[in-house]
């Protein structure tokens, strides 16, 4: 059964103060509790300076682990896939992404998607749920206790420093998930991450982008795909809601950090969206001042009905934009080796216990 306990991942330290001063208890322990908290360490038996009866209280109180790490894959490359379980008995994904200088994680907003791109996995997996701040922020906090067990290689970041909003979902369509968790995530007494190091990545729901954008400017993507209303409306669908003009009014308002920029992310589907047309609705489309274009390879699942543009012509779509005044960068593609994209994890292990 889902639980309606507060959640000890998204839970605000001045909340846990007055639940524990209600009971009784030292209030300078909630402090304690958020700090093993912040650290990715969730089950209260191993909170060591925390004595055995408040830890009691803490797991009779709160839902303090409403995540179960059901399966985890590891790259090659570092790059980590886990899946967790939630309460509910749904599963989620989230992926590390490390590097020299930063560590990535790619949470998950929802189980499943209300939106229903063709090019996309998840959107092949029916919408089941929205998830909580607590399990968003979970997922982060489990990828830093995972850190903290397994450290990573020593050319790579053993920490979480960046967030990206682009896993299962479309996080606007969970806006209140999607706030309550920037507000612990970006708050001193939360992980305390920057606004300039969390991206949110949408299909482009325009209204929430403006709140997002009003509330928490953080970094946006917008998963582009195509600058041609007829061919968006069939590659993002809510683009027949929230056309391309819409949408050029939206991001033109979106507030920028100091030397930040709009991330246009475009899949190059083999025939479909890497035409000179394309090319050249894209020079019309993009605002080169406050906007890039990061090119990515389609990463093929089973039964996908398209096919990815081959490298030579991926290379000369990106030159063709970068001669016509247009940022363009091909994204280098992580964890090949246990399929990356959103959703794959969930569905093998979906056919796996089905089968
Ligand atoms: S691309 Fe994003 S919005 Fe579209 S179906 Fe996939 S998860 Fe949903």
């Amino acid at each position: 059964m889902p639980t309606t306990r507060l959640q000890l991942p998204s839970i605000g330290l001045t909340e846990l103060q007055e639940l524990i001063s209600l009971e009784g208890l030292p209030k300078f322990r909630a402090k304690q509790i958020m700090d093993w908290r912040n650290k990715g360490v969730l089950n209260p038996e191993n909170m060591g300076n925390i004595p055995q009866n408040i830890r009691q209280w803490l797991k009779d109180t709160l839902c303090c682990e409403p995540l179960t790490l059901s399966a985890k894959q590891c790259s090659e490359d570092g790059t980590r896939k886990y899946l967790f379980t939630l309460p509910s008995g749904k599963n989620i994904e989230t992926v590390l992404i490390p590097e020299s200088e930063r560590g990535t994680v790619c949470v998950s907003s929802q189980v499943g998607c209300v939106l229903d791109c063709p090019f996309c996995h998840t959107g092949t997996q029916k919408f089941e749920a929205n998830l909580s701040a607590g399990e968003i922020v979970a997922q982060v906090l489990a990828v830093k206790e995972d850190l903290r067990q397994h450290p990573m290689q020593e050319d790579l970041h053993h920490d979480v420093t960046h967030l990206v909003y682009m896993g299962m979902g479309e996080p606007m369509a969970n806006e209140q998930g999607l706030h309550q968790s920037l507000a612990m995530l970006m708050s001193e007494e939360g992980l305390h991450i920057s606004r300039r190091r969390i991206t949110v990545s949408t299909s482009g729901l325009t209204p929430q982008i403006t709140q997002l954008g009003e509330a928490y400017p953080v970094n946006l993507a917008i998963s582009l795909h195509s600058a041609i209303n007829s061919e968006r409306d069939i590659l993002v669908p809510i683009n027949i809601k929230y056309p391309l003009e819409i949408l050029r009014e939206c991001l033109n308002t979106y507030p920028l950090a100091h030397q930040r920029h709009i991330t246009l992310e475009y899949l190059l589907l083999d025939g479909i969206n890497d035409r000179e047309e394309d090319i050249q609705a894209l020079v019309n489309f993009v605002n080169p001042e406050r906007e890039r274009i990061n090119l990515i390879r389609f990463n093929p699942y089973p039964n996908s009905p398209y096919s990815g543009t081959p490298t030579e012509r991926m290379n000369s779509f990106a030159k063709s934009l970068i001669s016509k005044g247009i940022r363009a960068t091909v994204r280098r593609s992580r964890g090949q080796d246990i399929m990356a994209a959103c959703g794959q994890l969930k569905s093998s292990n979906t056919t796996k216990t089905t089968s």
